[in-house]
């Protein structure tokens, strides 16, 4: 299916959040929202701001979680019915999916340096949910699953460098890993504080129930 290839960092001047689309710069004092605070576009820090709609507020922060994941509008609807046919709170079911996608988990464990390059690691069979090779993106895990970098793998250079780069990032309570074996853990489903996306996800509820 085709990805965005266009500029990312534009997507998070749009969205006047970090979305971590880049890898390691995001972390670094590189990051283009610091050094652009305000939207993409030629006449951006001129043009008069409008007042935004109570729509146009609950479109963008839907359009900011769903770029933060990757994934085109189809997909990320079919998430929020799934949430939202859930028993439980829909905006967090819904969060709580969008973390258990695989290539989500991968770059989480630190075995890539953003969600788009795990997406193409677990595309290209560079990793294993219980012990089975698993190429799809959008696999969910599940509590106890173990997801680990394929025996051939241990020393692809992207993953090898995701790894050397990771010890400072901050890994959510709901996954353990063991960096040296490759290796990590899924312990629990993730908790609505265990999330640190930037998004409210209420209103991105609002937009679908419109
Ligand atoms: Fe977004 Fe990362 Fe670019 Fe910063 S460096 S604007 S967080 S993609």
């Amino acid at each position: 299916m085709a990805r965005y290839s266009g500029p990312v960092c534009r997507l998070c001047r749009r969205e006047g959040v970090r979305l971590y689309l880049k890898g390691e710069r995001c972390f670094s004092g590189k990051c283009a929202i610091e050094k652009r605070p305000y939207p993409p576009g030629e006449h951006a820090q001129t043009r008069r701001r409008r007042r935004i709609s109570d729509y146009g507020i609950q479109l963008r922060e839907k359009q900011k979680l769903r770029r933060t994941y990757g994934l085109f509008e189809r997909q990320f609807r079919r998430y929020f019915v799934e949430a939202a046919r859930s028993s439980g709170v829909t905006g967090q079911v819904l969060l709580q999916l969008l973390e258990c996608r695989l290539d989500n988990v991968v770059w989480r464990l630190g075995f890539a340096a953003s969600r788009a390059g795990a997406r193409q690691l677990v595309n290209h069979g560079h990793f294993s949910v219980n012990d089975r090779a698993v190429d799809i993106p959008s696999y969910r895990v599940q509590p106890g699953d173990t997801i680990a970098v394929s025996e051939s793998s241990r020393s692809h250079p992207a993953i090898v460098a995701a790894v050397g780069k990771a010890g400072g990032r901050r890994l959510p309570a709901w996954l353990q890993t063991e960096a040296d074996a490759m290796r990590g853990t899924v312990v629990s489903l993730p908790t609505r504080e265990e999330i640190d996306t930037q998004v409210q996800e209420e209103l991105v509820v609002e937009y679908y129930s419109r």
